[in-house]
């Protein structure tokens, strides 16, 4: 394609010269080598960024067999909230002091640009911050109204060993959005990050030694989904799974769970949906979906991936955001002012670029972009800003997760045609309604298959909302008051207080 039309961030100084991470296990507060290491390069720059150790099953069985003890010997299950409360919120602290070290590694093992790296680090210690207060209020209840001599209380007890998998486009985050709550409840861990992205995860595991986690409470096993996450899905010592990532290996794992019966949490993919109604301000739209198809170069569960614009604004909108995307800056994930940057690796490029072709192939058409965009002075892997128009239901595109920037667009004629295609999908994890008729959005709001609905705005996210997917999005939520409620089993005690009234059950 022409790119002379785009704004291309190419690299300008030179390629970056940071001395290679040296990932390893964190196992009963040790850190661990194995016989064999895997490498990480750069998608944008092809430089080695991590060397990390490659985990074995003896390796996660040893992890296990860590958080098992540790959680068993109550050195964490039995704290107090305020004492639980102190790792987390010291923790919040060291995450704010590294946060350029860790962005650094984040955008150089991710490609994602360095200033949005930043501010994922901040909102995680947000997070950090968030869940040291829930650990301090979390309660049970009481129930006072069972008769004179009864009384019904229940505990809120944390649920035991939980092992956490976490994919590679938010790596330092996406932990952030599990570990913090697990701790809080009182559990004890073994986290697995992305075999893509395994740097954060570790420097995130220093930082709680430094804030005095007891050994055993957090353990880190590095390495793939097999055998290193088989195991920690398997291993009857483990009560709970906590995973984000493809919907596919999400079943795998509720598989992997079965024997066991272990509670699993799930976070998986979308196809989310925006609808535009002739009455929105397309401008505010038009800026919103474009943030939304291009951060993190679409490699975001909540990507805004398809529009369904009614069809009298369709041409209008489609021509506004021809115009704002030649405007986003793609290029040099370290460059300060980059938007959108790498691809996270060349088989997911050709992943993008199949299904773009396969759109055109079936009689979609491309209003901007459709293919892989060099950027001067960077051997990496790009992929052009995208928006393919006319596209049909009966598409792969329309319907299937591309996580890529790629915009399709779909028109509609009435409110039930467009309801139809937000829910024609099997995912649902979240969706956008633009229009200034709040009864349009309500409506909206209460019929769209998904967890999350924004109205007049696109991936606006608070610590203190939950978010999760409905259908094949996920089970369960995150974030919010109820994210410490995951990680917790409710204990009924029941009492019989005082002088009973009840009736002898043996007659006599
Ligand atoms: P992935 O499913 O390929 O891998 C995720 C993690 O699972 C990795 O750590 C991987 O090593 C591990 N894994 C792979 N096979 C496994 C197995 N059999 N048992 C246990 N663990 C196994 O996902 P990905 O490619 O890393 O991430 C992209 C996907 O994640 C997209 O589908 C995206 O929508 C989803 N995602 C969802 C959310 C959300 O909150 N809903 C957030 C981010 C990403």
């Amino acid at each position: 394609m022409t790119t002379h039309d785009l704004r291309l961030i190419a690299r300008e100084a030179p390629a970056p010269t940071d001395p290679v991470f040296e990932a390893r296990h964190l196992i009963d507060g040790e850190w661990h080598m194995s016989t064999g290491t895997f490498t990480r390069e750069s998608p944008a720059h092809g430089t080695l960024v991590t060397r990390a150790a490659l985990g074995t099953k003896a390796d996660t069985e040893a992890a296990i067999t860590a958080a098992r003890t540790a959680f068993d010997d109550g050195s964490w299950s039995e704290l107090s909230g305020k004492e639980r409360a102190a790792v987390l919120s010291k923790t919040a602290d060291l995450i704010e002091r590294d946060i350029d070290r860790i962005a650094r590694l984040e955008t150089l093992e991710s490609g994602k640009p360095i200033s949005q790296a930043k501010a994922e680090i901040e909102i995680a210690a947000d997070l950090w911050r968030y869940s040291a207060a829930l650990a301090r209020t979390s309660v049970g209840e009481t129930q006072n109204a069972l008769g004179r001599d009864m009384l019904g209380m229940t505990l809120k007890e944390p649920i035991g060993v939980v092992s956490l998998i976490t994919p590679w486009n938010f790596p330092f985050l996406i932990v952030s959005q599990k570990l913090p709550y697990a701790l809080a409840a009182g559990c004890t861990c073994v986290v697995k990050p992305s075999e893509l992205t395994s740097a954060t995860t570790v420097v995130l595991g220093e930082l709680l030694m430094e804030a005095g986690l007891p050994a055993g409470v957090l353990n880190i096993v590095l390495g793939y989904g097999m055998p290193v996450g088989e195991v920690m899905t398997s291993d009857p010592r483990v009560d709970m799974v906590s995973f984000t990532g493809s919907t596919g290996v999400g079943r795998a794992i509720v598989a992997a769970t079965a024997p066991t019966l272990k509670k699993v949490a799930l976070e998986l993919g979308g196809k989310n949906p925006q609808v535009v109604f002739p009455d929105a301000d397309l401008d505010a739209a038009a800026d919103a979906i474009i943030f939304g198809i291009y951060f993190n170069a679409g490699e975001c569960c909540n990507s805004g991936s398809r529009i369904i614009v009614h069809k009298d604004v369709v041409a209008p909108l489609t021509e506004k955001l021809t115009a704002l995307s030649r405007k986003v800056a793609f290029g040099d994930p370290l460059h300060p002012d980059t938007q959108v940057g790498a691809i996270i690796s060349d088989a997911h490029l050709e992943k993008i670029d199949g299904y773009v072709k396969g759109a055109v192939e079936d009689g979609a058409a491309l209003a901007l972009g459709g293919d892989t965009l060099p950027v001067a002075g960077l051997p990496g892997k790009f992929y052009a800003p995208t928006l393919v128009s006319g596209v049909t239901p009966d598409m792969a595109i329309a319907t299937e997760e591309v996580f890529g920037p790629v915009l399709s667009i779909l028109s509609f004629e009435n409110f039930e045609e467009a309801l139809g295609l937000v829910n024609g999908t099997e995912y649902g994890l979240s969706a956008g309604v633009w229009s200034q008729d709040m009864d349009t959005c309500l409506k909206f709001a209460r019929h769209a298959q998904a967890g999350t609905v924004w109205t007049n705005t696109w991936m606006d996210g608070f610590a203190e909302l939950p978010f999760g997917g409905v259908k094949q999005s996920g089970l369960g939520r995150e974030l919010g008051r109820q994210a410490i409620e995951d990680y917790q089993e409710v204990k009924t005690v029941t009492m019989r207080i005082g002088a009973t009234s009840r009736a002898p059950w043996v007659a006599g």
